[in-house]
């Protein structure tokens, strides 16, 4: 499993590379120390699929580990409705769809066609205001499914000796700044 990417280092990459080995350095272990109230809260919109008490109906996925052989990805998903097809991925409150938010999507999408169910609709849903966000499939959006898969191969040939923070305004909201050599403040 080592040359596996986790689903959630796509949105981590795109916002700084960087990020990834200090959520690896510090894991679960430090997560009050190293997250933000944001997070946190976030974190909490997820805690009923980690526990398993969103749905009891057995139709209905929730927070399952799921791989893509094809891409070399995995992770958990947050809720799958089998029978209409339907992958969710809920959010503490939805305010831009970044492009690595879709990629997750992607790799879940991608890891539940390849254990053979039919995933026909991916989508947000912002819990805050209740508010469904329809994304369209991999299929559907050449010019996001490329990006997707170069994320991919980018994620693979980083160097972190080559790398060099440019955007200061990462930084000033990145909670891993106090501990970072290469931040820019
Ligand atoms: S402080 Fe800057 S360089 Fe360091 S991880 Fe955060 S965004 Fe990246």
């Amino acid at each position: 499993m080592d040359d596996y990417i986790l689903i959630s280092w796509l949105n981590d990459f795109i916002f700084c590379p960087v990020s990834i080995y200090f959520h690896q350095l510090y894991g679960n272990k430090e997560t009050l120390l190293y997250q933000n109230s944001d997070q946190i809260s976030g974190k909490a919109a997820h805690k009923t699929v980690d526990e398993k008490c969103y749905s009891t109906r057995k139709d209905v996925l929730q927070g399952i580990s799921v791989v893509s052989e094809k891409y070399g990805l995995v992770g958990k998903i947050d809720i799958f409705d089998v029978a209409n097809g339907v992958l969710t991925e809920r959010k503490k409150r939805i305010v831009n769809i970044y492009d690595g938010y879709v990629f997750q999507l992607y790799a879940q999408y991608f890891a539940l066609m390849e254990m053979g169910y039919t995933v026909s609709n991916i989508r947000f849903h912002s819990m805050d205001d209740n508010k469904n966000y329809d994304i369209l499939l991999p299929c559907e959006d050449h010019i996001m499914s490329v990006k997707f898969e170069s994320t991919i191969k980018a994620i693979r040939d980083f160097s972190l000796d080559d790398f060099q923070q440019t955007n200061i305004k990462k930084c000033q909201r990145c909670i891993y700044e106090p501990a970072c050599d290469r931040g820019l403040i």
